[in-house]
């Protein structure tokens, strides 16, 4: 089952990806993971891509593409994966049909999580990510067991820096530019499905479930 995540920054794809993930043992491909593990460790692409993640830019499909091509052609993702955060453009969004075409493959779902920009503001500022393992939380939503500590590592949580609200608005207006557009890409492929991702966070699994089947 090959699957994309959609919906605007904050939506709550990573949560629901991972709970996907779980589920169905697929494996979880985060481009804005890819992108923080890589600055983490100090990679040129790691260098790249943070100019661009502090101004709540996209990073340029080039940057983009090959990494998730190569990452789905490794031999975990032959029986599917969940795309969290890619495409999150029209050029890329064809460049990923043209190599699963090239490979006589096609996405079967693309599922978007919507949720109003007035609700994406406070999810943001109460996100918080684990500095060891990259686990995501929110202070009042999905809160952890102990104030401030990661439940999977122990290590600290820190707000990402392209989550204050100044970045916040800078990114939603970018979704809206040139991510939004994939919701007609996909309506017209004929494979979006729609959550309202404004509810509880089991819910929308719920939601989430029932159209991929048990
Ligand atoms: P995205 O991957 O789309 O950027 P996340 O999955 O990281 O979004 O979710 C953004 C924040 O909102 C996180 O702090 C997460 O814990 C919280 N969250 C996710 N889904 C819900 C929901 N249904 N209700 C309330 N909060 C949620
Ligand atoms: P995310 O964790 O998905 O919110 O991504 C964090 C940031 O990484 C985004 O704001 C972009 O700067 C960058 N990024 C992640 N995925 C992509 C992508 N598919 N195309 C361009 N930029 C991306």
């Amino acid at each position: 089952m090959k699957i994309i995540m959609l919906g605007a920054p904050g939506a709550g794809k990573g949560t629901q990806a991972k709970k996907i993930a779980a589920k169905y043992n697929i494996p979880h491909i985060s481009t804005g993971d890819i992108f923080r593990a890589n600055i983490k460790n100090g990679t040129e692409l790691g260098k790249k891509a943070k100019t661009y993640m502090d101004q709540g830019l996209l990073v340029p499909d080039e940057l983009v593409v090959d990494l998730v091509v190569d990452r789905v052609n490794q031999e975990d993702c032959k029986d599917g994966y969940v795309l969290d955060g890619f495409p999150r453009t029209i050029p890329q969004a064809e460049a990923l049909d043209k190599a699963l075409g090239d490979m006589g493959q096609k996405m079967d779902y693309a599922i978007d999580v919507n949720v109003p920009d007035e609700n994406i503001v406070r999810r943001m500022s109460g996100r918080r990510a684990c500095v060891g393992c990259g686990a995501t939380y929110h202070l009042v939503y999905a809160p952890t067991k102990e104030e401030g500590i990661c439940d999977v590592c122990g290590k600290e949580l820190i707000l990402r820096d392209d989550d204050k609200p100044e970045t916040v608005q800078k990114r939603l207006n970018v979704y809206h530019e040139q991510t939004q557009p994939l919701i007609d890409y996909y309506a017209k492929a004929g494979i979006l499905r729609e959550v309202d991702g404004t509810i509880d966070i089991e819910d929308v699994f719920k939601a989430v479930t029932d159209i991929l089947g048990a």
